[in-house]
């Protein structure tokens, strides 16, 4: 049950601002809430600067409590919960929205490449380029495939505007989001937001290519793309050694593993082993730290509480936002025992045991409550050991990995076609399918030619930059050859596979 509190509202209007129901309005500066509306999810209490709003464990009158996720909305009869997807008719929670078959959805996901064009007669790998682009390109090869004529069309394309997007499989605080990242002292790219259990960097782009450190920014996405060892600092962090397929080297020591989840997850998968490990488990993350007593998760499988409170701000029950730093699982936390702020002792018993640890569980303590208490540390018992390993077995290796990311759209198109918006209508609708070095190519969404390629799938070496200064990326578009007539390609440069012979190494 929500309140407001009179005496303390100001009327700022914060909770009426993110109430995700509308359930808020402000009269004469005071906030007040619609119960008929309200899902009790405690938005507004988390964003009122003036702690006017409280919540108390009574569940208003006439309402069903979803467990869909951790919000637990109270759901009145005739409302939807927080996130708009349940619907309480007549003490039933509903999904709003009737779930879908792929066929209902399919056209507006367009087809996908014909069999026959999804993969190239050749690559572009050693094509080499035709300049100017108006020239045909340097390879127009065709094959009959089950009937279809098939032709793909090759260059080694000259991309100023192009990046590596770089994934590196850590929870370990590397530096903070939009940090310049450097070789040497000269920067080339910017720490983005992270992935789950990774972070992201962006190495490149067009104004970095044509910036004051466009041959290095030039030779540092090449170096990437062609899977070699590249040394990076970032601007306040650490200093990185990454090569993609590989694990990451960060400020001198190799990355073993990836985390299995965020805190909260990790409990979520390891509930039963945690509550034979100890009393209470508490599961740094940068992300989300989780506390089993308090998570539906522990609730789930009997864990009793223990009156353990954390340093950090919770989110929803035994989940809190987490900080970052070179501490555990990526936190500030040093020192496991300073998560813990305060023991009631009204809640929880003597002799009682806490186990810390963080999402790859390679790191581990043990605490027992003594009589005044105060968590003491002690040897990790046998089931903590137990728990501890389940979470690091169930962990990936920590690898680097890398999209290249670059934009086609302009001359480069002449080579392929006379009509280039053809050849680029055609890619948008599946009839030229577009691959680098073979590798398919996520094409994005919108006008142009942007794509993005998974470089662990290309051949090392293929990549190479010129001065100009950009980076040369094998580029091939296949499609039929009634299509490629029809968009004004070169066919008069047309060769069949066999005259091609490039070389095949098996
Ligand atoms: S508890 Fe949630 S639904 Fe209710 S008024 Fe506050 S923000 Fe809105
Ligand atoms: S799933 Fe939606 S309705 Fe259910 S508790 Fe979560 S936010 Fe509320």
């Amino acid at each position: 049950m929500i309140q407001i509190s009179e005496k303390s509202c100001t009327g700022c209007g914060f909770c009426m601002r993110d109430c995700p129901v509308a359930a808020v309005t402000i009269h004469r500066k005071k906030a007040q809430i619609d119960t008929e509306t309200c899902v009790s999810c405690g938005v507004c209490s988390r964003v009122c600067p003036e702690g006017a709003v409280s919540v108390d464990a009574n569940r208003p009158a006439d309402t069903v409590e979803c467990e869909a996720c951790p919000i637990k909305c109270q759901v009145p009869q005739g409302a939807v919960g927080a996130c708009r997807r349940y619907l309480n008719e007549n003490g039933h929670l509903l999904r709003t929205t009737a779930q879908l078959a792929y066929a209902a959805v399919k056209d507006e996901i367009g087809p996908l490449p014909a069999r026959e064009i999804q993969t190239p007669v050749i690559t572009a790998i050693g094509a080499g380029t035709s300049y100017p682009c108006c020239k045909p390109a340097p390879g127009i090869v065709t094959e009959n495939r089950d009937g279809v004529d098939v032709v793909t069309v090759v260059t080694e394309v000259p991309l100023s505007y192009s990046s590596i997007l770089l994934k590196i499989d850590t929870d370990i605080f590397i530096g903070k989001e939009g940090a310049e990242v450097m070789v040497g002292k000269r920067v080339v790219g910017m720490v983005e937001t992270e992935q789950y259990g990774s972070k992201m960097l962006h190495i490149g782009g067009v104004n970095r290519l044509t910036g004051p450190n466009g041959f290095l920014v030039a030779r540092t996405i090449t170096d990437i793309a062609n899977r070699k060892p590249v040394k990076l600092k970032i601007s306040g962090g650490s200093r990185l050694t990454v090569q993609v397929g590989n694990p990451p080297e960060i400020d001198g020591k190799p990355v073993q593993k990836m985390r299995v989840g965020c805190g909260s997850a990790t409990l979520g998968i390891f509930a039963p082993l945690l509550k034979d490990a100890a009393d209470e488990v508490i599961v740094l993350d940068s992300h989300i730290t989780g506390q089993l007593s308090q998570h539906v998760a522990g609730t789930y499988v009997g864990v009793n509480p223990t009156g353990v409170s954390l340093i950090f701000r919770k989110s929803t029950p035994g989940r809190y936002f987490g900080d970052h730093g070179s501490g555990w699982g990526g936190t500030s936390i040093i020192d496991p025992v300073t998560i813990i702020s305060a023991i009631d002792m009204n809640v929880a018993r003597p002799g009682m045991t806490i186990l810390v640890t963080e999402t790859t569980g390679e790191k581990g303590a043990m605490f027992r409550v003594d009589n005044t208490g105060a968590p003491v540390p002690v040897s990790m018992t046998d089931k903590g050991k137990k728990a501890l390993a389940a979470i690091s077995d169930a962990c990936e290796p920590s690898l680097v990995s890398a999209m290249y990311t670059a934009g086609s759209g302009g001359s480069a198109r002449a080579g392929v076609t006379r009509y280039p918006i053809k050849l680029t209508r055609a890619v948008h609708a599946s009839k030229a399918a577009l691959t680098v070095g073979g590798a398919p190519g996520f094409v994005m969404p919108g006008g142009g030619i942007s794509f993005m390629v998974d470089v662990g799938k290309i051949r090392k070496g293929a990549f190479y930059w010129t001065p100009t200064p950009a980076t040369i990326c094998p580029l091939e578009y296949t499609m039929t050859v009634d299509d490629y007539r029809e968009m004004g390609g070169h066919v008069e440069a047309m060769k069949p596979f066999d005259a091609a012979d490039p070389e095949d190494d098996g």
